[in-house]
């Protein structure tokens, strides 16, 4: 019969049609279809008797029409049906619009079961626009009914129905990948049970247990291909780095390397003289000094013959690094370069031809470093900075680029230990703990909206004083037109009201690439004075003149976010201040924002925002980058998480090559493989 890859469109009772449907969510294989979980679920296990119903509260009775539906065509495009529903306990008046086709499937005398809000007084209950079903159908009513994520043209009946299909198509031919003593030992249910569950609950129990294996499968799953990734690496081996006089780099510098930073220098030029691929992620606070660490790094990979490239997020952080490091390196020998989207063709041609040839030995720029087109000669070290912005497989793309090239990854966002197991589980990790000496710690203050003219003026003098500001607004809605309009007019305003002096610009999301560089650049050369943006200039921009940084709606961010933003502020040697304005009287969100006026600590910051809001929102859901994990909350199943580590650790200490489970093994390659071809 049919196996996961089938086009859902061959599978009974789909077709054509609803497959064209289904391809707008994705759903082009029975395994996306059945992979398609309920967002959440909603009980309409109970059905009530119409005397027990209460205004307000959503509930199913099961009754009969007491005569034929009227329908009534109230004005242009409104059309009503009415009829009165009937049980042994009461009567209940029920109204749906523009459904008049319910008219002639409405039969008096017939059982249906209605759910929706009761309103009324207890004799003259009404019911606006239920869902409605013949009774002993229970589609939609009398169950626990799956709430899917849906898009235009595809309703819930079509999903939950295709589902339905889909589930029935592959009873027999789930491969449950978990191998029999795993399920046993840890007391997962089996494969189709789980699936059943998980889109058509018997019962919340049986819901709890599908969802736990579920998530435990992905977890399993995860855990060993990346143990896999590491294990094919550490099979690899390359011409060890020989010595390199460091200190001359050091000499060079206009300052003296934390310890900490010297430590992961050490740790990284270990690993790339260890003939081994290094893959080492580099975790600092923002303002730690990542930057130096990549550059020793470079230093050390092209005096021993090889070409080394600095992959940045966002091409005005391209060009800071390239313009910070250049003048560094190149006395000492280094050729540096810089290679970002925006230049001519013509160019990009040179500099590939340049690079080819090796006459560029560092090599700094955003995505366009992996691109088609570009070719090295010796690659010998690959850096990607703010990792959390490039997905695993760009990592691997940029190291397709040579012959197993080492590989640092660089980030910015303190993670919480667990959580940095299974996003960098591949990955060796160094911790810069520490920040440079001299730094001031950044004075933050939360206050409500009342304080902003003491805000205006405090921004003025500060300006006054030379310095410059930053003033975030949150997004305002989904809809990025909306911030986009926010952060103009609130930018048009102040320039207007309250600084007509002063010279006030604005970045947001919408802009052009171009334009928000423009827009940067010019506040990092002094031109401006107040910025006004979305969390656009959360990125690693380094304006060390800036020392102000306003958020307003604080509550709307997170903690992570929020102290990403502060560290935009602080960078240099003028004494630094953070804003946090909220007008939001929740406890626990003062509670939370109270944090950032307390600790100027990432990882301690980081914790408590996991705490808080779930790892989902942490990462910013599905942006994480990880294969496979769907049903899993990194983060909330830990206790999950070190089972599934476990058990796969076990199999491979007796089973390394998974000979006794195939589908296992299918399952991770496909799943690895798709993780890389998503982003290419
Ligand atoms: P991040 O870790 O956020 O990428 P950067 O590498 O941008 O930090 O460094 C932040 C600032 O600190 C830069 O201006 C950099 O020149 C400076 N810096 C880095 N290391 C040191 C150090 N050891 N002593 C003094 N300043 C340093
Ligand atoms: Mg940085």
């Amino acid at each position: 019969m049919a196996d996961l890859k089938t086009d859902v469109r061959y599978i009974k009772g789909i077709g054509e049609q609803r497959a064209k449907a289904l391809a707008k969510l994705d759903i082009r294989t029975l395994r996306d279809l059945i992979s398609w979980f309920p967002r959440r679920y909603e009980d309409r296990t109970e059905v009530r008797r119409i005397a027990d119903l209460i205004p307000g509260e959503t509930a199913c009775v099961c009754a009969m029409p007491a005569s034929a539906p009227a329908v009534s065509h109230i004005r242009r495009g409104l059309d009503l049906v009415k009829l009165r529903v009937v049980d042994e306990t009461g009567t209940l008046d029920v109204t749906f619009f523009n459904q008049s086709w319910l008219k002639n499937s409405l039969r008096p005398g017939e059982s249906y079961v209605f759910c929706g809000r009761a309103e009324g007084p207890p004799l003259r209950r009404r019911m606006a626009n239920p869902i409605v079903e013949p009774e002993g159908r229970r589609e939609s009513t009398g169950r626990i009914v799956p709430v899917y994520p849906l898009t235009a043209g595809v309703s819930r009946l079509v999903l939950s129905r295709s589902v339905r299909q889909g589930l029935d198509a592959c009873a027999d031919i789930l491969p449950d990948v978990l191998p029999d003593e795993v399920r046993r030992e840890h007391q997962l249910c089996r494969i189709g049970y789980a699936y059943e569950n998980i889109h058509f609950p018997a019962s919340f129990e049986a819901l709890d247990l599908a969802r736990r294996r579920l998530a435990f499968e992905e977890l399993f799953l995860f855990t060993l291909g990346l143990r896999r990734l590491r294990q094919r690496r550490e099979t690899v081996e390359v011409e060890p780095f020989g010595p390199v006089d460091m200190e001359a780099f050091y000499r060079a510098l206009p300052f003296t390397l934390t310890e900490a930073q010297r430590r992961c220098i050490g740790e990284a030029l270990g690993d790339m003289a260890s003939g081994r691929p290094m893959n080492r992620l580099c975790q600092g606070d923002v303002g730690s000094g990542k930057t130096m660490v990549a550059a020793a790094c470079a230093y050390f990979s092209v005096k021993n013959g090889r070409q080394a490239a600095l992959m940045a997020p966002t091409e005005i952080l391209a060009r800071q690094h390239y313009e910070g490091l250049a003048p560094l390196l190149e006395p000492l020998g280094v050729r540096c370069a810089l290679l970002t989207g925006s230049g001519t063709a013509k160019e990009k041609r040179e500099l590939s031809a340049a690079l080819a040839a090796g006459e560029i030995d560092f090599i700094i720029g955003t995505h366009a470093l992996i691109t088609g087109g570009v070719e090295y000669r010796r690659l010998g070290l690959v850096v990607t900075d703010e990792q959390h912005r490039f997905g695993v497989a760009q990592r691997a793309a940029l190291a397709g680029k040579g012959d197993h090239p080492h590989t640092l990854v660089m980030s910015a966002t303190p993670i919480p230990r667990t959580l940095a197991l299974i996003l960098y589980g591949d990955l060796d990790v160094s911790v810069i703990d520490q920040l440079p000496p001299g730094r001031q710690p950044v004075q933050t203050s939360f206050v409500d909206g009342s304080y902003h003219p003491r805000i205006y003026k405090f921004l003025r003098r500060l300006v006054g004083e030379g310095r410059q500001v930053y003033i975030v607004c949150p997004a305002v809605s989904e809809s990025e037109e909306d911030d986009r309009k926010a952060v103009t007019e609130y930018a048009a305003q102040l320039q207007r009201e309250v600084f007509p002096e002063l010279r006030v610009a604005y970045v947001h999301g919408k802009m052009k690439p171009k334009e928000k560089d423009a827009v940067m650049t010019a506040f990092a050369g002094g031109e401006t004075d107040i910025l006004v943006s979305t969390t656009v200039i959360e990125v690693g921009v380094d304006v060390p003149n800036a020392a102000v940084m306003v958020v307003e709606n604080a509550e709307r961010f997170g903690l992570s976010q929020l102290h990403q933003l502060r560290g935009r502020v602080g960078r240099g040697k003028w004494q630094s201040y953070c804003v946090l304005i909220s007008d939001n009287r929740n406890e626990e969100t003062r509670r939370r924002l109270k944090v950032m006026t307390k600790t100027a600590d990432g990882f301690k910051i980081a914790e408590e925002d996991l705490r808080l809001r779930g790892p989902g929102d942490f990462f910013g859901r599905r942006q994480h980058g990880l294969p496979g994990l769907r049903v899993a909350d990194i983060g909330c199943d830990a206790q999950l998480l070190r089972e599934a580590q476990g058990a796969a650790d076990a199999l491979l200490a007796r089973d390394p090559e998974l000979k006794s489970c195939p589908a296992a093994a299918e399952r991770i390659a496909e799943l690895f493989t798709e993780a890389e071809l998503a982003f290419s």
